[in-house]
């Protein structure tokens, strides 16, 4: 049982969104929990699929090459890192969403690679709510026009927002960031455009996802909290 920590991890992490979810304002108590695994050998995946997770969180298109086909095909994979252009055909059918939507390059090559495959693919969008000049992502102030241009290609459905908040040390500093995502999605949904939902708000990480979940993510996205720190050196 070498990785027996890795399930008293998710019981933990389970166990304050559960807490989070009683301190949330609003009656709904949709969150899923995004195990994100990047830089991590496959037999820890294999483990924490072992204590339940089904939703993977990867940053870079060959790891979830390399994973998909080592791992149970239930498995739900989300892209939630940068992803260039000519890589979207290798991952369009292997992964159930794309977090990181964040120009109209992106959205119209996942669209191409989409029609080919005849799938529809869901997309969230990307927002740098904090206006980092280090952070990926749409303006606030942008996002009602970029999503207006997308929406309209074929093979992508846009289906809500997502942020990498401030790294901070104390999580209520981004509170407010948290409060303002949820706005913007509301915001949005006024809009009424058509192909457009916000049904989903990816925000939350190791050192906010309790937060997160008070202000209304409905997907949190934790790594180092299940699987410990990642190591780039090698
Ligand atoms: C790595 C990563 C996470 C998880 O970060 P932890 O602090 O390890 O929980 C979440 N979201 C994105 C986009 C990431 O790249």
């Amino acid at each position: 049982m070498e990785y027996e920590f890795i399930q008293k991890n998710i019981n933990k992490v389970n166990e304050n969104i559960d807490n989070a979810l009683k301190r949330r304002k609003e009656t709904s108590n949709n969150v899923q929990l995004i195990a994100v695994s990047k830089t991590k050998p496959w037999e820890m995946l294999q483990a924490a699929y072992d204590s339940g997770c089904r939703l993977f969180g990867e940053n870079k298109v060959q790891e979830i090459m390399d994973k998909y086909d080592k791992l149970p095909n239930d498995i739900k994979w989300h892209m939630i890192g940068h992803l260039q252009t000519n890589k979207v055909k290798y991952i369009i059918d292997k992964v159930a969403c794309i977090h990181s939507v964040d120009s109209v390059r992106l959205a119209e090559a996942i669209s191409k690679e989409a029609i080919k495959k005849n799938i529809v693919i869901d997309v969230l969008i990307e927002i740098n709510i904090a206006d980092e000049e280090s952070k990926f992502g749409i303006k606030p102030e942008n996002a009602i026009e970029f999503i207006r241009e997308i929406s309209v290609l074929p093979g992508i459905h846009i289906n809500g927002l997502m942020t990498v908040a401030p790294y901070v040390e104390d999580s209520e500093e981004n509170r407010p960031y948290f409060v303002k995502m949820r706005e913007l999605s509301v915001d949005i949904s006024m809009e009424n455009i058509d192909n457009v939902d916000m049904s989903e708000l990816s925000m939350g990480m190791s050192g906010d996802y309790e937060v997160a979940i008070e202000e209304g993510a409905t997907f949190v996205r934790v790594g180092t909290s299940i699987f410990g720190e990642r190591n780039y050196s090698h």
